[in-house]
């Protein structure tokens, strides 16, 4: 399910939720105090000139790396 979500940047995305109420509230949360959106990642990636820019977040950690 899409929500709009703030994230702690200050800007707002769609992000797709899934799971319980209470699971999408704490999730919506932790975006809220913890998680940059995806364009603030790039850019801060950049800055630090890590090449393998993490754009995904939270998906992007729970997949396997190569
Ligand atoms: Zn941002």
């Amino acid at each position: 399910m899409l929500y709009d979500v703030t994230f702690r940047c200050g800007h707002t995305r769609m992000v797709n939720l899934i799971g319980q109420y209470e699971e999408r509230q704490r999730k919506m949360l932790r975006y809220n105090n913890f998680v940059i959106c995806p364009d603030c990642q790039a850019a801060h990636a950049a800055v630090h000139s890590k090449p393998s820019a993490s754009v995904w977040g939270e998906a992007d950690r729970m997949r396997p790396r190569y």
